[in-house]
């Protein structure tokens, strides 16, 4: 049984979630605030989290920002926030999905059994190409882990996300629409803007010369491409 954390203030729509969450065979623990929503997630181990931003002791973010630490179960965040900072914020600081407040319960139901699809079943690796070097970079696949210059770079969950998918595609252009909505999920197959600020992010970490990458390439009006 797939179990669920609901972190939400407003009583109404927290007891909406639950009771059409139980309906459908998730078991379902509920957290009125952050505090609450952290001692619940150090006691049990939730499969999912649905997480409101606006909560009464703290923000949302600082909750997906503890949690990151110790778990990789997906957050799904609703907000009534609907501005694009606070999605990228949301996004960067681990969240997995984002809705938009007054969203529709189907649509919800939707996002989190496309939620537990991707983490039940990770792409298969080849176990022998698991290392993936360029000349400028090293990516362990399985380690989930990126070197350059012997040192470790770190990247964001999402940063992560994206080079994984293209590097796992080498030589091949991705589509934008295909890295958004693998990464951001399957309503964001529009936000192009997106991209760019992440994909301009990975250069900065990963490029020698960041404005004329050469492993992390744009295919103009397409996608992007992975050459070692
Ligand atoms: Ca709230």
């Amino acid at each position: 049984m797939t179990r669920v954390l609901v972190v939400e203030d407003d009583a109404q729509l927290a007891r909406a979630l639950v009771i059409n969450l139980q309906a459908r065979r998730y078991e379902v623990d509920a957290a009125p605030d952050g505090a609450t929503a952290l001692r619940l997630l150090a006691a049990g181990r939730p499969d999912m989290i649905l997480l409101d931003l606006g909560l009464p002791d703290m923000d949302g973010i600082d909750v997906i920002r503890a949690l990151r630490g110790r778990s990789r179960s997906p957050v799904l965040v609703l907000s009534a926030r609907s501005g694009s900072e606070d999605k990228i914020r949301a996004l960067d600081a681990g969240a997995d999905d984002y809705m938009t407040k007054p969203f529709s319960m189907d649509e919800l139901l939707a996002r989190l059994r496309a939620a537990t699809r991707r983490t039940e079943e990770p792409p298969p690796v080849p176990h022998t190409d698991h290392l993936i070097t360029t000349e400028e970079f090293t990516v362990d696949l399985v380690a989930m882990k990126v070197r350059r210059a012997d040192r470790d770079v770190r990247l964001t969950p999402t940063e992560w996300h994206l080079l994984e998918i293209l590097i796992r595609n080498p030589g091949k252009s991705v589509s934008r629409r295909r890295l958004l909505q693998e990464v951001w999920g399957p309503g964001y197959g529009g936000r192009t803007n997106y991209l760019r600020v992440y994909m301009a992010q990975l250069r900065r970490k990963l490029e020698r010369d960041p404005s004329h990458p050469r492993h992390l390439i744009t295919e103009p009006g397409m996608g992007y491409r992975f050459e070692a």
